[in-house]
């Protein structure tokens, strides 16, 4: 996958040369480049914002060192990439979106700072090439910089070959619109609580019931959203019994 992300803090992408991330770029899994938005500016001061037409506080991003960067990466010859910008106003990322994105060859993402991006540019964009807004959640962080830190870290381990065990991604919290059991490791009992006996027994057949009986109350207890959302026909009898 050949991923480019453009921001005006380029050095807030040095984890990605880390762990996981890092592996998978270095074996070529991942195409990461980072661009600094200030190449494409003209003037002494390699101005990126400006005051916000109807007033108002704070600085918005002016479109043309966006419409340029996004000329010189998504350039018409080419395939198009699917743009990809950080704002609490997007549509929220789930696990379901990750899936989505790793199944695409190339994203783009515009990394806003100060109080965004001017809409002219999606707009332009759009006319190109797929634009999602993406939220991370219903909050404000000073720029786009950690959603796309975290949407590449969701996306990444979903690439072939990234993780070791593939089996793990059929297993956690959200594969199937639920959180995951508790989990342990040894040794079986620690400053007075012990693992729950079941998991010792060996039972397979026993476990995978305990799992999932444990995810799903878990779920009712910390999520109801995520259990109100589920298909009928992602319970069995068993399920609804618990
Ligand atoms: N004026 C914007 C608003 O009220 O919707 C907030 C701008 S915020 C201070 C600056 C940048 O941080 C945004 O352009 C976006 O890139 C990023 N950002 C802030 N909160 C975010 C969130 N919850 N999810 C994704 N990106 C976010």
């Amino acid at each position: 996958m050949r991923v480019d992300v453009v921001s005006i803090f380029p050095e807030y992408f040095a984890p990605l040369d880390l762990s996981l991330i890092g592996r998978a770029r270095a074996n070529g899994v991942l195409q990461l480049a980072v661009h600094d938005l200030r190449t494409w500016t003209h003037d002494v001061h390699r101005t990126v914002d400006d005051t916000p037409y109807g007033g108002g506080p704070g600085m918005v991003m002016r479109p043309e060192p966006w419409g340029e960067a996004l000329d010189a990466l998504a350039p018409a010859e080419a395939p198009p990439p699917r743009l990809l910008v950080p704002s609490p106003a997007g549509a929220p990322f789930t696990q379901a979106m990750a899936h989505e994105l790793a199944a695409e060859s190339h994203l783009l993402f515009a990394c806003g700072r100060y109080e965004g991006i001017d809409q002219r540019v999606l707009a332009h964009a759009a006319t190109r090439m797929p634009v999602t807004e993406v939220s991370l959640g219903d909050y404000v962080l000073f720029g786009g910089e950690v959603a796309v830190l975290v949407i590449l870290e969701a996306v990444t381990r979903l690439l072939p070959g990234v993780l070791g065990n593939a089996g793990s991604l059929d297993e956690e919290s959200h594969a199937h619109g639920l959180l995951e059991a508790p989990i342990y490791t040894k040794p079986p009992s620690w400053r007075g609580h012990d693992v729950p006996e079941v998991l010792r027994s060996g039972d397979h057949g026993r476990i995978a019931r305990w799992r999932r009986e444990e995810g799903l109350l878990r779920t009712a207890a910390r999520r109801p959203d995520l259990l109100a959302a589920l298909p009928a026909d992602r319970l069995d009898k068993r399920d609804i019994a618990a």
